[in-house]
């Protein structure tokens, strides 16, 4: 069994933190690995997040997040792809092992869900070069198909796979619990993540039942229905040794909460339920 190690997600703590106090208030109770958001770099600035991050010695798994290639014009698919461009080398920056990518759904003007994922993999394909001569890995990460029409519209580890063995080397996946779940080809599909050694991140939440809100109503580990031993069992079957990593979106429970808290329940139910 390989080591355990929780990441943090620092949308997480969005609610409590920004990126300073956040890796304090993880290095306090022993986390040295985190994934921060653009936005939460942006706040403080690329030099200053790099010395926070430096400073206190963190692990940088992943930087949240790019893609979004799915637009109308030509011009926005453009500006998609710049401002990916721009996303890869603020991962460098920090030396961050990936960038994860939310590929976008369907545009205003369509209802052709395929189309889209045309789109998705011309993109890809498009800001691979730069990506690799950056060696940032490109981690593209399946939702959930609740977002099809305005997240994204590779919806399963299967479709993810399929675009790495179409783009070839520097594209991989996140396999996301709360995203992935629900599908009857879990086990073959992570089996076969495994075997192409495309996994390039882990990430657990629950999913609650009832769910609120279909994005900012995620539940801590152990507090819905999915099975995240198994998973873990899975994930780790598959050969994937990196972190496990938290990422909870909760605008009306773990946001609202105090940050110390937020982690250190993250904690317990990493080392009991996961
Ligand atoms: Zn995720």
């Amino acid at each position: 069994m390989s080591e355990r190690v929780l990441s943090m997600n620092l949308a997480t703590l969005r609610g409590a933190w920004g990126l300073a106090e956040a890796v304090e208030g993880c290095l306090k109770q022993g986390i040295t690995t985190i994934s921060p958001w653009r936005d939460q770099i942006k706040a403080v600035g690329m030099e200053e997040a790099r010395r926070i991050i430096a400073a206190n010695g963190m692990r940088v798994a992943s930087l949240c997040r790019g893609g979004m290639f799915v637009a109308d014009t030509k011009a926005e698919r453009q500006s998609a792809l710049d401002d990916n461009r721009q996303a890869i080398d603020e991962a460098a920056e920090i030396g961050a092992g990936c960038l994860v990518l939310v590929v976008g759904g369907l545009p205003p003007s369509s209802k052709d869900l395929n189309e889209s994922r045309k789109v998705v993999a011309e993109g890809l394909a498009a800001i691979l070069p730069h990506a690799r001569a950056a060696k940032v890995p490109l981690a593209v990460e399946p939702l959930h198909p609740m977002y099809a029409a305005d997240r994204a519209c590779i919806n399963t580890i299967d479709q993810g796979l399929d675009l790495c063995e179409q783009l070839g080397d520097g594209v991989g996946i996140v396999i996301d619990a709360y995203h992935t779940w629900w599908d009857p080809n879990l086990a073959a599909a992570i089996a076969r993540a495994g075997r192409m050694g495309r996994i390039l991140g882990h990430h657990i939440s629950d999913w609650l039942v009832p769910m609120r809100d279909m994005l900012l109503d995620r539940g801590m580990m152990g507090d819905g229905v999915i099975d995240l031993k198994a998973f873990r069992a899975m994930i780790e079957q598959a050969g994937y040794q990196g972190p496990q990593e938290v990422e909870i979106f909760s605008r009306d429970n773990w946001w609202k909460r105090p940050g110390d808290d937020v982690v250190r329940i993250a904690l317990e139910r990493f080392n009991t339920v996961c």
